[in-house]
């Protein structure tokens, strides 16, 4: 057996324990999909986060996404 077939069997195992999402659709049927990691809702249902709302937010955001930006940009230009 090897590591990646681990990995697989804990994965598996990890989904199987996991509950799905279960939140009523508009149908009035319980979402089958499988909730974001480490959230208990799929992305539909509030497992992602809608967004900033705030100016506040928006300006956190920008700022994280420039910084991570930064680097992609950095290795990016260097093909060119
Ligand atoms: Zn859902």
């Amino acid at each position: 057996m090897t590591p990646s077939d681990i990995a697989a069997i804990i994965a598996l195992y990890n989904q199987r324990r996991r509950m799905k999402c279960g939140a009523r659709t508009r149908k009035g049927t319980p979402c089958k999909m499988w909730p974001e990691p480490g959230k208990r809702r799929c992305r539909l249902h509030g497992g992602l986060s809608t967004g900033p709302k705030t100016t506040e937010g928006i300006e956190r955001i920008r700022a994280a996404q420039k910084r991570r930006g930064a680097k992609h940009h950095e290795e990016h230009d260097r093909g060119h």
